[in-house]
């Protein structure tokens, strides 16, 4: 039995970021992690390799779509699908390796295996049983599953089979159109598949801001995805390696079937909360295996705390981050502190798609008065020089204090220009302390100053 100041079990995002910033901050620090190798679900299955496809597939559509245009002449390369998921692999054992090089530069000691909490202030991992004077859970999540469709990780997949198909499909359906469905989606159109998206809502990517998502869904099937919406799955049959997809639309319960070589299964995640022996400890749930927390990321037993996937918020790694770091402050006898207000969300398709902040029909439903400044890339000059002026900077601000609430960008880079009105928003600028900065000209950013400008006296380029 070894003796801790924190145990962290799960070693994702949320979990190896806390064990850093606890052992940083002088504690002695555990974690528990059940995988082969570090980083989560985030750099083993989730956004590493789904970035590292999407990187890849994006420089062959540019191949395809843009290079002639610039008089870059020749033959377009050939898809060798081992050696792109091979480059995958490698993306991901890079960094899944560098957080091991962190754990010992921090003297974090790795328990390798699958933890349980019998009593407070114990951690069991095999035979073995640890103390500590705080537990962090930190277990993250799984892929949900969808009544009548049963996962076989070859033709049926989730996000994680989606990853390392055996060979590219020449035609896909994608159930549930979020972040993760249209991201493998884009990733599978742009090899070559047939990809249809079947989602049960009217509109893709839920919660997002209305303009942008009508635009999205535009720009999308210009790509060649196309859309079944309003569609309830009822159910996926495999036979002969190929499936068929049943769904009945909602507005006339009309009935249909899809056949595809592949089918991915992305209606969302669950938090991971199973064999921990949360309800023998006496752990307060939420549904769906949530964990119930407090302010400072305590749950109901004192001395255990949770972040991350497993706890209400959401589901992205950066948040998870942020928690993990915050709680670490807690534990040191600090004020750890996340704003859940200012946390971006994105989509690594191209174009990207980020957002921060409240969306125009939250406004509207709290009847908050607001203006909307609003930049098309058409009028970028470097979003034009590289072929992306689709889409644009939609900046929403308070009418009377012209204080920033929020900001929708659909276009090139979106998912790092999103940052500087996160930082602007944390510092709670105006609409105008954006638009007075000066921008490096040309830089997609000019965008986000322009729509800056355009909730005040008017952007200059539209
Ligand atoms: P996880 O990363 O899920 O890590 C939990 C770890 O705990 C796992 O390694 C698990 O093995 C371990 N564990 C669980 N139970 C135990 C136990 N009892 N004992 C020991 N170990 C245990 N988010 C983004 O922000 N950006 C993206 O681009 C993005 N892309 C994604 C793409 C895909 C395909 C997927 C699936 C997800 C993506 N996400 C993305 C979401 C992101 O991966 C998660 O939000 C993030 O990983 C959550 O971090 P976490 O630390 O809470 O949990």
């Amino acid at each position: 039995m070894a003796s801790f100041d924190v145990i962290v079990i799960g070693a994702g995002p949320g979990g190896y970021v806390c064990a850093i910033r606890c052992a940083q901050l002088g504690l002695k620090t555990a974690v528990v992690e059940a995988r082969e190798t570090l980083g989560g679900t985030c750099l083993n299955v989730g956004c590493i390799p789904s970035k590292a496809l999407l990187n890849a597939t994006h420089h062959l559509h540019e191949v395809h779509e843009n290079f002639e245009k610039m008089g870059l002449m020749g033959a377009a390369p050939t898809v060798d699908w081992a050696k792109m998921q091979a480059y995958k692999q490698d993306v991901v054992n890079g960094n899944t390796k560098g957080i091991e090089f962190l754990f010992k530069k921090n003297k974090i000691t790795w328990l390798k295996g699958f933890g349980s909490i019998p009593e407070a202030g114990k951690v069991k991992v095999g035979d073995e049983v640890h103390e500590a004077k705080s537990i962090v859970i930190a277990t993250g999540s799984e892929p949900a599953s969808l009544p009548g469709v049963t996962v076989d990780e070859k033709t049926v997949v989730t996000s994680t089979g989606a990853l390392a198909l055996e060979a590219i499909p020449e035609t896909m359906v994608v159930i549930g159109a979020g972040v993760i469905g249209l991201e493998m989606g884009s990733v599978y159109a742009r090899l070559g598949a047939k990809v249809t998206v079947v989602e049960y809502l009217d509109a893709i990517l839920p919660g997002m801001d209305g303009e942008v998502v009508k635009s999205f869904h535009k720009i999308l099937a210009k790509q060649g995805l196309s859309f079944v919406m309003g569609a309830a799955v009822e159910a996926v049959t495999v036979e002969g390696g190929k499936a068929k997809v049943g769904y009945k639309l909602k507005k006339d319960g009309k009935a249909a079937t899809i056949e595809a070589d592949a089918v991915l299964v992305a209606t969302g995640r669950r938090p991971f909360t199973e064999g921990l022996g949360l309800e023998a400890l006496g752990v307060e749930m939420l549904p769906r295996g949530m964990v119930k927390i407090d302010g400072h990321f305590q749950t109901t037993v004192p001395g255990v705390y949770a972040i991350g996937d497993c706890v209400p918020g959401p589901m992205l790694a950066h948040k998870a981050e942020d928690e993990g770091m915050a709680v670490a402050e807690v534990l040191a006898g600090k004020h750890g502190h996340v704003n859940y207000g200012v946390i971006p969300g994105v989509v690594y398709t191209t174009p990207e798609v980020a957002s921060v902040g409240v969306t125009e029909e939250m406004l509207k439903e709290q009847g908050r008065a607001y203006k909307v400044g609003k930049f098309p890339f058409m009028g970028n000059a470097r979003a034009k020089a590289v072929f992306q002026a689709e889409g644009f900077v939609k900046l929403l601000a308070d009418k009377e204090t012209d204080r920033i609430l929020g900001c929708h960008i659909i276009g090139p880079g979106a998912g790092d220009l999103i940052h500087e009105v996160c930082v602007a928003m944390e510092f709670g600028a105006s609409a105008q302390d954006l638009a007075l900065t000066c921008h490096a000209h040309p830089t997609y950013s000019e965008a986000v100053r322009e729509a800056a400008l355009a909730c005040g006296d008017g952007a200059i380029h539209a």
